[in-house]
């Protein structure tokens, strides 16, 4: 699928792979899904369950992203965590909500 989180042309690939100090959760998952998109990540299949990404090194590579329970089979999330590639598809999950899910702020 064609992402649709997209990110400003001032940032660049320095900008964002370090934390910032101070760095909440929230900010890491967005700081990690512009890393996923300037390292050229892309998102094959449906961000509401279970997609693959692919490797920014590797063009022959993919890992699984299990949105809903937040894994991925990279190393990078095995070693912390937390991944470019599961940012990218969690940032993309709210940006494009399953249309058949009951709204979350429904009273
Ligand atoms: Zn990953």
């Amino acid at each position: 699928m064609q992402t649709t989180f997209d990110v400003p042309g001032h940032i660049t690939l320095q900008m964002v792979s370090r934390p910032l100090p101070g760095e909440t959760p929230e900010q890491r998952v967005i700081r990690l899904a512009m890393k996923a998109v300037i390292e050229g990540v892309t998102l094959i299949g449906s961000v509401q369950r279970r997609c693959f990404a692919t490797s920014s090194r590797d063009n022959c590579l993919t890992y699984t992203v299990n949105v809903p329970e937040a894994t991925c089979t990279c190393e990078g999330f095995a070693h912390s965590g937390m991944c470019k590639h599961l940012a990218l598809a969690l940032v993309e999950r709210v940006l494009n909500p399953d249309p058949a899910a009951p709204a979350a702020n429904a009273a």
